[in-house]
């Protein structure tokens, strides 16, 4: 699927080329590379599009529990809240974490370890514009740099998700050699745009599935009234349902 994608994609340019010079008409020249294009652009741009590799996007289980992951930290106002919130829920969190800001905050992600939570890998700079065309050099350089500061602390993580899931063509073989897996969401909280902390929990709520994984963010970037409160009002109407926040089996994941 993979190669049948970036092949048709370039035998599209290629046939772009050739009947721009033929003189045919721009519009047809453009209908054909938008047409060949089309399932290469939805495997980068669509969160959980498998088509250039695998995506993790929920786990196997019976039980009613869910994996909750946060990203775009660590943040120092809102890890130190979370990391409280979490504690009062009984709930267990992957932090996928921006590497230079993991740098700037090491003790945090060493509380974040200590608490039983895990750590895994956003990128270095979170270039959320950039990622999904950059060259394998780039990809590579966003990935070692966070390995860089988290591996003298004993931080090794073992996924990888792409800023705001946009990805890349070299992102699979460069996390597999680096013992990562791609990992992206079932549920988005959209907390991110959110304004009220309850409509949040509500929409989570509403599409929640055991094996389910819940995506939420940290971080200045959320509006104020939403920071932490939109976490801390899902975490208790998913205990009123019945559900535990768990850090899935590796073997579960699909
Ligand atoms: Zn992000």
């Amino acid at each position: 699927m993979r190669r049948s994608l970036l092949l048709g994609s370039i035998l599209g340019i290629v046939a772009g080329i050739v009947l721009w010079r033929a003189g045919i008409h721009p519009i047809w020249v453009g209908a054909v590379l938008v047409v060949t294009g089309l399932p290469l652009a939805w495997a980068l741009l669509v969160p959980g599009a498998q088509g250039l590799g695998p995506v993790v996007t929920r786990f196997e289980t019976e039980r009613r529990e869910v994996w909750l992951t946060i990203d775009d930290g660590p943040d120092p106002e809102d890890t130190p809240r979370v990391l409280e919130v979490l504690a009062r829920h009984r709930a267990h969190a992957t932090f996928f974490v921006v590497g230079e800001r993991a740098d700037r905050h090491l003790p945090l992600i060493q509380e974040i370890v200590h608490r039983g939570h895990e750590v895994a890998h956003h990128t270095h700079t979170h270039p959320e514009a950039t990622f999904w065309c950059a060259r394998s050099g780039r990809v590579e350089r966003e990935l070692d740099d966070t390995l860089a500061v988290l591996s003298p602390i004993g931080v090794v993580p073992r996924w990888f998700r792409a800023p705001v899931g946009i990805k890349n063509v070299f992102l699979w073989t460069a996390t597999a050699a680096r013992g990562m897996r791609v990992v992206g969401w079932t549920v988005r909280s959209w907390d991110s745009v959110a304004r009220d902390p309850e409509a949040v929990a509500k929409l989570v709520l509403r599409r929640v599935r055991p094996g389910s994984i819940l995506l939420f963010h940290e971080g200045p970037r959320l509006r104020p009234a939403v920071r932490v409160a939109a976490l801390d009002r899902t975490l208790k109407a998913l205990t009123d349902a019945g559900y535990a926040c768990v850090l899935p089996d590796p073997a579960s994941l699909r």
